[in-house]
């Protein structure tokens, strides 16, 4: 099983990133923005607070976005070629939680790929997105909290798997395939 997890500030390629590893390694996508993002659409109670936080580039709170991710993954069963997940860990106690759920089920992360983009280009791709993701949070003062934000809670969850030897940094800067190609290099080193 190949169980990975994909991680970067926003706009650095994940979402891309993670739909050509999907085919190609035949991987479960799951995306716990694209979670929240349907629970919004779908006017459920969850999505209502979540959209408060959302809208104000603030993470929802742990608890409710490791109840949702567990669901989730129980929902794939074990008869998989493995996971990649794209917006999650995004705090330490995040990755906690996330560590005692996979081996509670015998499985473990494989490796974390940090994709790294100069904060310019995350500027100015997000503002780019905002012009047709019609996201209430692809605004320049929303994408402003979202990179503080990222720094200051994200940011250390590449330390947590640094310190278990499951960190690759990739350069996110160059097309869509190069950066591909750097992914996979990694990931076939983790079959
Ligand atoms: P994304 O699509 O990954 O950029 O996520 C959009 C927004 O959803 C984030 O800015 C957060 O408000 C929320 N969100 C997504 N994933 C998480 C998470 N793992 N923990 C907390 N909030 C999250």
């Amino acid at each position: 099983m190949l169980n990975v997890i994909i991680c970067g500030a926003p706009g650095c390629g994940k979402g891309t990133q993670s739909d050509l590893i999907v085919n190609k390694y035949q991987l479960k996508h799951l995306s716990t923005g694209d979670l929240l993002r349907k629970e919004m659409a779908d006017k459920t109670e969850l999505g209502q607070i979540a959209e408060g936080y959302i809208s104000k580039g603030q993470l929802v709170p742990d608890q409710m976005i490791i109840d949702i991710l567990a669901k989730n993954i129980e929902a794939f069963g074990n008869d998989i070629n493995g996971i990649i997940l794209d917006g999650f860990p995004r705090t330490v106690a995040q990755a906690e939680a996330l560590e005692s759920m996979m081996a509670k089920n015998n499985k473990t992360i494989n490796v974390l790929v940090d994709l790294s983009v100069e904060k310019d280009e995350l500027i100015d791709r997000l503002i780019k997105r905002g012009q047709t993701s019609g996201r209430s949070d692809d605004n320049l003062e929303t994408i402003t909290k979202r990179l503080e934000v990222y720094q200051t809670q994200t940011a250390p969850v590449s330390d947590f798997y640094r310190n278990l030897n499951k960190y690759a940094a990739i350069d996110g800067m160059g097309t869509i395939d190069e950066i591909f190609g750097r992914i996979s290099a990694v990931l076939d080193s983790n079959l």
